[in-house]
């Protein structure tokens, strides 16, 4: 069932975030796409444009300085990539890295952090990954030990986007390790906190412009009151946080699809083979229809998973697993096209669309790969 529309207001205001948004990529985002990819900088200019234009905070609660709509958020996530994926990671981690404190967050954990973050005074940034458990998320080996008013934490945490620019992280580590994913556990570190490192930069494919480093817990002592709800919650908290996280990366896919598909159309139209141009070759015109086909189809399943975060629906778990599906496939395959459209200048750094086709592949990965979504998608269904 289709979530009740929203007033006339909320569209008003969404209309003109999405205004602003629009101008400052075509002002601000685009011309520096390119560099950031080829220098692999992340690029803490925009950063600051983008909280000094309230974009950071937008799916957070009205009381903690957001505008509460997950609905616009996507929206905005969505016109940046069409640009600029790795800018577009810089609202969507804000989001990954506020919601566990949004969910289970105590009322003074919310009242210190949200605030800060939705401003972008602070930044965060989420460390579920481990070595040996990426898919297999609830096998995490990084233990919490309790010592007095403290927690103790040890272990490693691999591919962690954005926590080199990040002044908070949220940890997930055991505290129980006899009790499997029961005996997982939430916490704020801060990335000054005693004991927690940065360990080994990666080198990427795509998404260059956005850090992702190794975090090295060695004995990082933190305050007993940074654990986010209760003991054992942590498994849970991570998942509900994916939930709504998952349209983040949804709408990153498919603004980078919409970018490539732009382009694409745009060359068509200027290309001359064959004594008039490429748009007239039936061929092509049917793979760019059928290009928008899916991009459109993606971006309904987008918008309605956005609708079911705001509407706090029962089954977001399943609408953020087929949005980040859809989109992420479509992401892959319409760049793909676009670079086949362009034919060999496609395949050149001067065009956008090869960096399109890089930056793609990461949004079938992370937040759960295009295999795992369908292991959620199905159980809806079939059950465990
Ligand atoms: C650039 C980048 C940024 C990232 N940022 C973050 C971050 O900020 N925070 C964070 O915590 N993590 C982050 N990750 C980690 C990311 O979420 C994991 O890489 C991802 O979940 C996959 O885990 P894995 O790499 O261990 O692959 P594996 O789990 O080892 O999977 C390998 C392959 O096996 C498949 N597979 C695994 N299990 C099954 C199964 N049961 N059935 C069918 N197929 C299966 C997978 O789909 C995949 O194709 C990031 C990763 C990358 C590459």
């Amino acid at each position: 069932m289709l979530a009740p529309e929203r007033s006339a207001e909320m569209l008003e205001a969404e209309q003109m975030i999405l205004d602003t948004v629009r101008k400052l990529v075509k002002e601000k985002v685009e011309p520096r796409a390119a560099e950031i990819d080829a220098k692999g900088e992340y690029p803490k200019d925009l950063r600051d444009l983008f909280a000094k234009n309230d974009l950071l905070g937008i799916p957070f609660p009205e009381e903690y300085g957001g505008l509460g709509s997950f609905q616009t958020y996507v929206k905005v996530v969505e016109e940046i990539a069409k640009a600029c994926a790795s800018s577009a990671l810089i609202v969507a981690v804000q989001e990954l890295g506020a919601l566990p404190i949004m969910i289970a967050g105590s009322d003074a954990q919310k009242q210190k952090y949200l605030p800060k973050l939705a401003t972008g005074e602070w930044m965060t940034s989420y460390a579920l990954t481990e070595p040996t458990s990426g898919s297999d998320a609830a096998n995490m080996r990084s233990t919490a030990v309790r010592d007095g008013d403290h927690y103790v934490l040890n272990g490693t945490k691999v591919f962690i986007t954005n926590v080199a620019v990040a002044d908070i992280c949220i940890v997930f580590a055991m505290t129980d390790k006899e009790q499997g994913p029961k005996g997982a556990s939430a916490f704020i570190c801060h990335t000054d906190d005693p004991g927690f490192k940065l360990g080994k930069v990666e080198h990427k494919m795509g998404i260059r412009g956005s850090p992702t480093n190794e975090v090295i817990l060695d004995n990082c002592r933190i305050p007993a009151d940074r654990l986010i709800g209760n003991e054992g919650e942590g498994f849970q908290i991570a998942m509900k946080t994916l939930d709504k996280s998952r349209p983040g990366v949804a709408a990153q896919a498919l603004g980078i699809a919409q970018g490539a598909l732009d382009f694409a159309a745009k060359y068509l139209k200027d290309r001359v083979a064959f004594g008039k141009p490429l748009s007239k070759q039936q061929g092509l015109q049917w793979m760019i229809a059928d290009m928008e086909l899916e991009t459109q189809a993606a971006r309904l399943l987008l918008y309605e998973a956005a609708r079911k975060c705001d509407e706090a629906a029962p089954d977001v778990t399943h609408w953020g697993a087929l949005c980040k599906l859809k989109c992420g496939d479509v992401a892959m395959s319409v760049t793909t096209d676009a670079v086949q459209l362009l034919g060999g200048y496609g395949y050149m750094t001067e065009y956008p669309v090869e960096r399109m086709m890089r930056d793609a592949k990461i949004t079938q990965i992370y937040e759960g790969t295009q295999q795992i979504q369908r292991i959620v998608i199905s159980r809806a269904l079939l059950g465990k």
